[in-house]
């Protein structure tokens, strides 16, 4: 079967705010200049917003430049933030630090980023956008030059043997003569890209953490709609980076959430259990006392910031928001930037479109607002590597006294270079979970929607099937079993009592962290069949 072929101006890879933010772009410079441009946008949610997981609260500004009338458009910003709350927490107690001036939110607005998305798909579409949601962009297209001409879908109905099986389609080929990867966070085929046009050649690695989130709905009395709060220490040790978000909105909605960073040494460490046993802190606790976990999920972000920014762009297209990696760590935001880098691009593209061979997207978004604000950030997150105290100090002299002017750039490097063996490091005991508060991998995943079709090829792939046990397994304890949110990972035994790694695909949440985080880089994450994944509500 021959694989259809669609050809557009412009193919968009993800309907996150970045590709979105660019589609919309798009369409408005053409409608302004009266010109037809084509625009698709795939996405490998079920529906646009599917995939969506994030704090959050929204800084607003990109939205106001794209649609300064997004009130009377009804976005779905309803809920001001109102008031912040940053705190150290210890075993024992808690410690109100001052808000330092990037984690004050006035101004902002406590979201789902999901049903924004879901707002700004709708604005697309009415705009005439083609939104492909439930199909996944699995293959990067050439010209005969080695320009990028578009992406591939994948075929649906390949079973678990790679043979075709009675529900077979094959992929459709989308054409385009530029196109927009906006895959978010450690992108599959933005990884591929990297690789081919050498993108990284002039950047600091790229340093991520891992966000794990729930939805609850809490004790009315207890909601405070507006608040944001933030904790830092425990119950991570002083050496690992990450911290808690606690933010109300909606309708006595709460979300909670925690961030690990994956530069995390001890392999024993699980960022789930770490989330869980924060819960039962005993300034926290009381939050979350007769209320109702509703949704759960996770997902890697960007923490690398200016250092680790790639080359953005190479023949036949551009790499915009978390794909090139736009997050400001120390805001923990990065949707706005996400936005603005895709209008940034699409305005460039939209130059390119007309003949104007010159227009350059970096050098546009180096003279755009992103620039500077992640400039300004560059040197706190890494500073952390030394230590939550070091960190914290040095936070507030490049903060306070040299306002992001440092004359030096700390450097990053990658997360996985910093597992520890096994053998150098202390095992950590993980309290039961309660089933009240605190949870078990399980049932968590059971509240993200997730689903797969079972009888497909796995989509995370083992470059060396044997590193499982020979490496991961007996140096590093199999970190996999610990990292994963999703518990895609386990160490069972072979009738002949040996070691065996099974990977239960089907739960997986598409967080990427294993991607990241496995010590050799043996993991390669591709896209399973359009549609599979998580279906986040609100998230
Ligand atoms: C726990 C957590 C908390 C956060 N809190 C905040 C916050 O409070 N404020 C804030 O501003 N930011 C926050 N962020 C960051 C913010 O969510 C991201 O910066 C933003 O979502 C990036 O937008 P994006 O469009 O680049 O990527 P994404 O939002 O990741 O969207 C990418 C889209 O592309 C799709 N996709 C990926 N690959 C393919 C493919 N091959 N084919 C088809 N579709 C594909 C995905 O399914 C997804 O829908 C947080 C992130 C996390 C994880
Ligand atoms: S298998 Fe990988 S991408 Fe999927 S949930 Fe687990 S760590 Fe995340």
């Amino acid at each position: 079967m021959q694989r259809e072929r669609m050809t557009y101006d412009v193919v968009i890879v993800g309907a996150g705010p970045a590709g979105l933010a660019a589609a919309i772009r798009l369409k408005q410079l053409a409608s302004q200049a009266s010109r037809d441009v084509s625009v698709c946008v795939v996405e490998k949610g079920s529906e646009v917003g599917a995939h969506i997981l994030s704090g959050a609260v929204f800084e607003p500004r990109a939205l106001g430049e794209l649609f300064p009338d997004w009130r009377q458009r009804g976005a779905p910003l309803t809920t001001p933030a109102a008031k912040d709350r940053f705190l150290l927490l210890t075993a024992r107690g808690a410690l109100r630090l001052p808000v330092p001036p990037q984690m004050r939110n006035r101004g902002n607005y406590i979201i789902s980023l999901g049903n924004l998305c879901r707002w700004l798909g709708k604005e697309a579409e009415a705009l005439g956008v083609e939104i492909y949601p439930g199909f996944a962009a699995a293959e990067i297209l050439y010209d005969e030059g080695g320009r990028v001409a578009g992406v591939a879908t994948g075929a649906m109905g390949v079973g678990k043997d790679g043979k075709e099986t009675a529900n077979f389609q094959p992929g459709a080929e989308l054409r385009a003569r530029e196109t927009l990867f906006a895959e978010g966070c450690r992108g599959s085929l933005t990884k591929l890209l990297e690789a081919r046009f050498d993108l990284r050649r002039d950047c600091d690695p790229q340093s991520y953490g891992l966000g794990i989130k729930e939805l609850w709905e809490i004790d009315p009395a207890k909601h405070r709609a507006g608040l944001a709060v933030h904790t830092i220490g425990w119950p991570l040790d002083h050496r690992t980076y990450g911290g808690s978000f606690l933010y109300h909105f909606d309708k006595n909605l709460l979300a909670a959430g925690f961030v690990v960073g994956l530069d995390y040494a001890n392999p024993y460490l699980s960022p789930f259990e770490e989330f869980q046993r924060f819960k039962t802190h005993r300034a926290i606790r009381g939050l979350f006392e007769g209320g109702k976990r509703i949704a759960y999920g996770a997902r890697a972000l960007n923490e690398g910031g200016f250092q680790s920014i790639p080359a953005l762009a190479f023949p036949g297209g551009l790499v915009i928001g978390d794909a090139a990696g736009f997050l400001n760590a120390p805001k923990l935001k990065g949707s706005h930037t996400a936005m603005k880098s895709g209008m940034v691009a699409a305005e460039t593209v939209f130059k390119r479109l007309a003949g104007d061979a010159k227009a350059d997207y970096r050098s546009a978004l180096e003279a755009s607002w992103v620039w500077p604000e992640l400039y300004a950030a560059r040197n706190i997150r890494p500073a952390f590597r030394c230590g939550l105290w070091a960190g914290l100090a040095h936070a507030a002299f490049d903060t306070y006294i040299l306002r992001g002017r440092a004359p030096w750039t700390l450097r990053q490097s990658a997360d996985f270079e910093h597992l520890e063996r096994a053998i150098r490091a202390k095992p950590i005991a993980y309290p039961k979970p309660d089933g009240k508060i605190t949870f078990d991998r399980l049932s968590s995943v059971f509240l993200s929607g997730v689903s797969h079709e079972e009888n497909q090829p796995p989509h995370l792939r083992l470059r060396n099937p044997d590193a499982a046990i020979a490496v991961n397994y007996a140096l590093y304890a199999a970190p996999e079993t610990r990292y994963c949110p999703a518990g895609v990972y386990e160490i069972l035994t072979d009738p002949a009592g040996r070691p065996r790694l099974q990977i239960n695909a089907a739960n997986c949440v598409h967080c990427k962290s294993c991607d990241i985080k496995d010590p050799t880089q043996n993991i390669d994450w591709t896209v399973p069949e359009g549609g599979g994944g998580p279906n986040y509500p609100n998230m």
